[in-house]
């Protein structure tokens, strides 16, 4: 079992935690990340030290906090879950830092969210395993050196970019996590059916993959919904056809795209004329967090060629006209 720390700040019912692959081995996708991840891991256990620091970056959903876990089930050691914003003073850090045992994991998510001291606290943490706190107010202060426990660092970030520089320089193993393939996702989807005990025969796993953004945790949501629909709508398991209504219902398109993703495309085509527009006005208009449509819709509009950035702002592309024939375009 994974052992989780009392800060946790991500959810973790118990179903979610059911479903979470533990070995690298029931990781699937991710191929070249796992491969490397699997070299980085033997070496440091054969020569018995702490894994050095590992970063993972890419948009959310596609199995950081996942993947942490099972770094850490590998490495044979504990690991602790924590979060950017929910690190609220050095002196919080400091105590998470000085809890661990050799080689544990402290998992940071949201790492490019902590604030400037508390990223200064991590510096010396990463590389000399040891923190000066300060100790007393104004003359009498002085700075006493904590030695710590030799850790790993894992971070995660949606923005890689709004990391610090010397941050960055600390970790020594970073990857980018890629979207899934349709055919990596049905695999996740398969796993998931067996796990939660619902049969799914392979084409309707596929059609749930394909809806599911190259996203993990939007496939398994997307089962979980479409297995309720089967039982109460259908009152049976989930074939193809009622995975085809279920989405329909859902109102999720074939491609993927939600209501959202759909009124992005329908808001920058009439208001703003196929744009460039600002990203803030584009999400004024819409109703929707900045950051959200940022980290979320975005990313996911430009892999599927729908939407571009240039130095102006987005635009849709002309696939995009081509895919929803706009002009005539209706939600
Ligand atoms: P992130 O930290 O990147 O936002 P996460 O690690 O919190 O993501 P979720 O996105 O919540 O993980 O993953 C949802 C579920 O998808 C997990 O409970 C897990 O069961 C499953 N999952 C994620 N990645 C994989 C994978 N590579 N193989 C199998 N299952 C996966």
């Amino acid at each position: 079992k994974r052992m989780m720390s009392s800060d946790l700040q991500l959810e973790d019912s118990e179903i979610e935690s059911n479903i979470r692959p533990l070995t690298l081995e029931d990781y699937i996708g991710q191929t070249a990340i796992k491969e490397t991840i699997r070299i980085f891991i033997e070496a440091a256990k054969k020569r018995d030290e702490p894994l050095d620091h590992v970063l993972l970056y890419g948009p959310p959903g596609l199995g950081k906090t996942t993947l942490a876990g099972v770094i850490a089930h590998e490495m044979g050691v504990k690991y602790k879950v924590t979060s950017g914003p929910a690190i609220e003073k050095p002196g919080d850090l400091a105590a998470i830092l000085n809890n661990l045992q050799p080689r544990d994991i402290l998992f940071i998510d949201e790492i490019h969210r902590m604030s400037r001291p508390i990223e200064e606290v991590l510096y010396s943490a990463m590389e000399d395993y040891c923190i000066d706190i300060v100790v007393g107010k104004g003359p009498a202060a002085k700075s006493i050196r904590l030695t710590l426990p030799p850790f790993t660092l894992i971070g995660a970030t949606t923005r890689a970019g709004m990391l610090s520089s010397p941050l960055r320089d600390r970790f020594g193993i970073i990857q980018r996590l890629e979207y899934y393939t349709d055919e990596e996702l049905a695999q996740i989807v398969s796993r998931t059916a067996r796990l939660l005990e619902t049969p799914i025969i392979e084409e309707a796993a596929l059609e749930i993959a394909k809806a599911s953004r190259g996203t993990p945790r939007v496939a398994n949501r997307l089962l979980k919904r479409i297995r309720d629909i089967a039982l109460i709508k259908y009152e049976k398991n989930i074939d193809f056809t009622v995975c085809l209504k279920a989405l329909e219902l859902l109102n999720i398109d074939r491609r993927g795209l939600d209501e959202i993703d759909r009124r992005i495309i329908q808001v920058i085509a009439t208001q703003f004329k196929g744009g460039p527009v600002g990203l803030e006005t584009l999400a004024a208009a819409i109703g929707e967090e900045k950051d959200t449509l940022e980290d979320v819709y975005e990313p996911y509009l430009l892999q599927q060629g729908l939407l571009q950035r240039t130095p102006r702002g987005r635009m849709l592309t002309p696939y995009a006209y081509e895919c929803f024939e706009l002009g005539s375009l209706s939600l």
